[in-house]
């Protein structure tokens, strides 16, 4: 017989070393308990953890926190399973709601980025164009779950900031800023607060896109009413082998804002922005990227370079500057090869509300 406390020792313990060995509770009791300081746990799905304060009112932060929705970005996944662990002992104090997710569990389990698709790319109902994915079902519960999460949440309009999505990814390449954020187009302008954050996060970049993705935070952000990033927090290893003090300053900044501390206004550090402006499309096999095979994300380019070339196709640079990110010559042909953003800094921070 497994008493509750039991569960949630092995539950909270090791949240990742749990989703990993694919293990659920074995009884409604065993699926939620308490912890350190009054907080109420309860499990809801493989890798769905959440997470309530002892004490919750109207103003309360609804923060939803997800990693490994890529399988194999494996340093912000054990930053996640350590937080919901000192949650749980009462070494980080909690006075928000919490929704904790690891993404794909199943592509975790095998070291992979995904499965058949990549988990990343099919929110917004767009699981459904792929039926026979195995992603497709995580997709249509994880936003299922979101949505759920949220609903208990104040509304944005009543309570600004009351809703959060931080959703933590490594990069595969280099990036001539270690660690950039992706804010997701809502049509609104960036919010100060999330800018805030992100500058007490010691995030150098910002990029922000000008068309709806199919990412979780752009799903967050446009139906949940979510203040929702993407963040790219270095670049990719196994389990066990990152060094995960290279991401102090976003674990500290996550624990900062779950202890219920309002990012201080930062001027001085506030990250670089950059808005995009085009993209290179694959029109065929015969795609030629005209970058190095490793060039690091956000390289620029000058005015009049040819970037890219397929058939009468070319990419050619029209800003003084434009830097490059996410470049990948081996997508299908009609998608996306690569971004291409300029500096908008001083118009984006002068317009801040
Ligand atoms: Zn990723």
């Amino acid at each position: 017989m497994t008493s509750s406390a039991d569960a949630s020792v092995s539950v909270l313990a090791d949240f990742l070393g749990y989703t990993l060995a694919g293990s659920s509770p074995a009884t409604a009791d065993e699926a939620s308990g308490e912890c350190a300081g009054g907080v109420r746990w309860q499990w809801l799905d493989e890798g769905v953890l959440e997470l309530t304060p002892a004490h919750v009112d109207e103003t309360t932060r609804s923060v939803l926190l997800s990693a490994g929705v890529h399988g194999d970005e494996t340093a912000p996944i054990e930053l996640l399973s350590q937080l919901v662990a000192d949650i749980a002992a009462g070494r980080a104090p909690l006075a928000c709601r919490v929704l904790v997710v690891l993404g794909n569990a199943a592509a975790m389990r095998a070291g992979e980025r995904y499965l058949d698709d990549d988990l990343n790319r099919l929110f917004g109902g767009r699981h459904a164009r792929v039926p026979d994915s195995r992603e497709a079902p995580r997709a249509a519960a994880l936003e299922a779950a979101a949505q759920r999460f949220f609903s208990k949440a104040p509304e944005a309009t009543r309570v600004p900031q009351a809703r959060w999505h931080l959703d933590m990814h490594t990069a595969i390449r280099a990036s001539a800023f270690e660690q950039f954020a992706l804010l997701p187009h809502t049509g609104e302008r960036p919010a100060r607060v999330m800018l805030e954050w992100l500058a007490d996060a010691h995030i150098a970049a910002v990029l922000i896109h000008t068309e709806k993705g199919a990412t979780l935070s752009s799903f967050t952000a446009g139906s949940c009413g979510a203040l929702a990033c993407t963040l790219e927090l270095g670049k990719v290893r196994p389990f066990g082998q990152n060094d995960l003090a290279r991401f102090a300053g976003a674990d500290a900044a996550v624990r900062r804002l779950l202890a219920g501390e309002t990012p201080s206004p930062q001027t001085a550090r506030m990250p670089r922005i950059f808005t995009v402006i085009g993209q290179i499309t694959k029109q065929s096999e015969a795609l030629k990227l005209n970058v190095a095979a490793d060039v690091p994300n956000f390289t620029p380019f000058a005015r009049g370079q040819v970037l890219a070339e397929d058939g009468a196709y070319r990419y050619v640079v029209e800003h003084d500057e434009e830097r490059i990110v996410f470049p990948n010559p081996g997508v299908k042909p009609g998608l996306r090869a690569g971004l291409l953003v300029v500096d908008t800094t001083k118009a984006t921070l002068a317009a801040l509300a």
